[in-house]
């Protein structure tokens, strides 16, 4: 799955707060403008003979807010294939977890299997199942043992909270981390026939008595800098490596 030279390595991260020790680490430096009137942003740099570009979403004009969810990572996720070609693509971010299922704030997933949505409703066989998607990830297996990552379904829906239906879908899919952009982002790559790893920081545990939204702005800094760890850790130890 993995090419031998890999050259070019990409993220795609919705939130400046989740690209920022990212940024960082890889002394990444912006490209301000680069995709004209979109609203993604571009951060590139050098880093032991890898080309590391790294998008987020940007920032919506109106609320002042990063763009979060489906529509800003499709944008960017199509926007950073077309211009920069990466090897692969990494889609890290931040993401709910689920205590019956062993989850702890701050446990770092990787996608596994395939990655799905949960809050697509359309009750006709064929629509339905492209409405959950299956899309493709790499076989994270090597990389979660060396590394010492927790694996799972990603699922993604367009909302924070999480409604009985979206329980149901995921019980069906056997989805176990709950975000706002993965599977929009494996969409795009599975067209453009890019390999992408989900790597997901857990802010929250979903059905907590805390609400999401608390649990969220208290973890965001803590899971960001875990974030950054692992993706290092998988970018240093793993996909470079593979190049000998
Ligand atoms: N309240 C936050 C907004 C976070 S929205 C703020 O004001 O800063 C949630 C973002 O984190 C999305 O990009 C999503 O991918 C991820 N996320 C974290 N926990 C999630 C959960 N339980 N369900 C869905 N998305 C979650």
């Amino acid at each position: 799955y993995l090419k031998n030279h890999m050259k070019k390595i990409c993220f795609i991260v919705a939130m400046a707060a989740e690209a920022k020790p990212l940024i960082q680490h890889f002394g990444l430096m912006h490209q301000g403008g680069r995709f004209g009137q979109a609203p993604s942003q571009v951060y590139q740099g050098n880093y032991k003979n890898i080309e590391i570009t790294l998008v987020t979403n940007g920032k919506d004009a109106d609320t002042g807010f990063d763009y979060i969810g489906c529509e800003a990572a499709t944008l960017s996720t199509h926007l950073a294939i077309a211009y920069y070609h990466p090897d692969i693509i990494i889609n890290a971010g931040t993401a709910g977890g689920f205590a019956s299922k062993g989850a702890k704030i701050g446990d770092v997933y990787l996608s596994h299997k395939y990655i799905v949505f949960h809050d697509r409703r359309v009750d006709i066989p064929g629509w339905n199942r492209m409405g959950q998607g299956y899309f493709p990830c790499i076989d994270s297996d090597e990389i979660a043992r060396l590394g010492g990552f927790k694996q799972g379904i990603c699922t993604t829906g367009s909302s924070l909270d999480m409604t009985e239906d979206d329980a149901e879908q995921m019980r069906q899919t056997g989805g176990e981390v709950k975000d706002m952009e993965a599977a929009a982002v494996a969409w795009v790559a599975q067209l453009y026939k890019t390999p992408i790893l989900c790597v997901k920081a857990i802010t929250d545990l979903v059905g907590a008595d805390r609400p999401t939204a608390q649990q969220f702005d208290d973890n965001l800094s803590m899971a960001t800098q875990k974030l950054k760890d692992a993706c290092f850790k998988i970018v240093d130890e793993h996909l470079l490596r593979k190049k000998k």
